[in-house]
């Protein structure tokens, strides 16, 4: 053999062994890339931009499994179902995570993991309509779903099985809201969605119900490329489903993310009198020192405080924000913050970082609005409080004024205005309330004190209110 022959021998054989490697293992290509690249859908049900940068149910775990692996999390969007896959064929990302359920149909060409959530195709309907109870009724109405989806192959075999006569629209696109839109306009008569996207948008959409249940439950689960180099990577994938299933983990993300509605609730004005006196007192004085520190009016800081952790020093959410002003950790190290938990130190995280927010805030806006705008941002990011105001700007409205962005904030929910925005879907509503929230405990601690410095003189708690909240229904402290 010539050595020609033997370097090119050695060549090829190293050539083969190298992308053997590569090729025949997609869990040591994460572990060696350090990233692992997972496809998504933007919408509130999967992966969407919050102030701490991405959030959503999808995303939170994948993140956590990223995590889990360490490695860091690449997460892309798909802008329809039909992009996803195709993603996935040309292995684009290790897998996919955005709501998908498990069909025979993709079965047959993907991967997949353990399920790890189950969900029941609903039909929609907008009330105050005739109310379809089965197949039989929509034959004849516009019905709407989105192409590519799960929903989209039922309703095929429905056809094909028996029911000839059933019609639809595909709607090209990523996000049922779109869907729920059509209906609540009229635009269409009825979607097919899955529940727990129902049950998330629902309070956006008070006129919509579920009409009847499309077949039976089926499960959420990742879909990976073909091939057998992501065995390794799946077996992973569902160890880690099955322990988060186990330790309870899971069921906390899904509770946190679908089982309750994600507008605050207005707490109870009981729960504030009382807390004012047996829960106030103890910090106080601390209150007071940072709020010194910090130049803020002391109720100003006591009222944020009591709407992040009713003046709970140790106060943890499943979301890992934690401490009297609910600091999360990257926050919370932008801030010096070492211990969460310690009050004196939040109370510093929180008045600083809303002190910074404010700061930013263009120039032009006058106080109050100043405060009412960053307190918006200290709840849902600078980036779509912008969002927030440019829409403002184009509805005709004052994006200086709290009152007209406070207007416009929940429509970051709704897709038709959130899809023309820079930053896509934000919690608006929550935003919008959270700072409403603070007002109203802000003039009620104002109220306190003011009338504990001068006994004797009657005060009105009305005069103290910021004007729209006059009207909404008071307490009686
Ligand atoms: N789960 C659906 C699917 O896998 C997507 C969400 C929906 O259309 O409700 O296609």
């Amino acid at each position: 053999m010539t050595l020609q022959r033997s370097l090119w021998l050695l060549a090829f054989a190293t050539a083969v062994l190298l992308s053997g490697c590569s090729r025949d293992d997609a869990l040591q290509q994460v572990l060696a890339d350090g990233e692992l690249v997972v496809v998504s859908r933007n919408s509130p049900t999967t992966f969407y931009l919050d102030k701490n940068g991405a959030a959503g149910f999808e995303h939170d775990l994948a993140q956590l499994f990223a995590e889990e692996l360490g490695v860091t999390l690449q997460m892309d969007t798909a802008y329809s179902l039909g992009g996803i896959f195709r993603r996935l064929q040309r292995r684009e990302a290790h897998f996919a995570a955005a709501g998908l359920s498990l069909t025979q149909a993709r079965s047959a060409m993907f991967n997949h993991s353990t399920p790890y959530a189950s969900l029941v195709p609903r039909v929609i309907y907008r009330t105050g309509r005739r109310k379809p109870s089965g197949l039989d009724d929509i034959e004849d109405l516009h019905l709407v779903v989105l192409a590519g989806s799960s929903h989209e192959q039922t309703l095929q075999e429905l056809k094909s099985a028996a029911w000839p006569e059933l019609s639809w629209e595909a709607v090209r696109g990523a996000d049922t809201m779109e869907l729920l839109e059509r209906v609540d306009s009229g635009d269409a008569d009825i979607a097919v969605i899955d529940s727990n996207e129902f049950r998330m948008q629902q309070s956006l959409y008070s006129r919509l119900d579920v009409a009847f249940n499309l077949g039976s439950e089926q499960d959420m689960v990742w879909y990976f490329p073909p091939g057998d180099e992501y065995t390794a990577l799946i077996e992973r994938a569902d160890t880690f489903l099955s322990a988060l299933q186990e330790d309870g983990r899971l069921e906390q993300l899904r509770e946190q993310h679908f089982g309750h509605n994600t507008v605050l609730s207005r707490v109870g004005s009981h729960v504030f009198a009382r807390n004012i006196r047996s829960k106030l007192p103890a910090y106080s004085k601390l209150i007071r020192q940072v709020a010194e520190e910090y130049k803020l009016d002391w109720h100003l800081l006591a009222a944020i405080a009591y709407q992040e952790s009713h003046w709970d020093p140790e106060a943890t959410s499943p979301t890992g924000v934690r401490g009297m002003m609910m600091l999360t950790g990257p926050t919370a190290r932008e801030m010096g913050v070492k211990d969460r938990l310690d009050p004196l130190q939040s109370l510093r995280g929180g008045a600083r970082y809303l002190k910074n927010i404010r700061r930013r805030l263009p120039a032009d806006i006058d106080e109050p609005d100043r405060t009412w705008l960053a307190l918006a941002a200290y709840n849902i990011g600078l980036a779509h409080l912008e969002d927030a105001r440019v829409l403002t700007e184009q509805r005709g409205g004052d994006p200086h004024l709290w009152s007209d962005v406070m207007e416009t904030l929940p429509l970051l929910q709704k897709r038709e205005h959130y899809r023309n925005t820079r930053y896509g879907y934000a919690r608006g509503r929550e935003a919008a309330n959270f700072v409403q929230n603070i007002r109203h405990y802000y003039s009620i601690l104002q109220w306190k004190d003011m009338s504990a410095n001068q006994p004797g003189q009657p005060l009105n708690p009305m005069q103290f209110l910021p004007a729209a909240l006059q009207g909404e229904r008071f307490l009686a402290l």
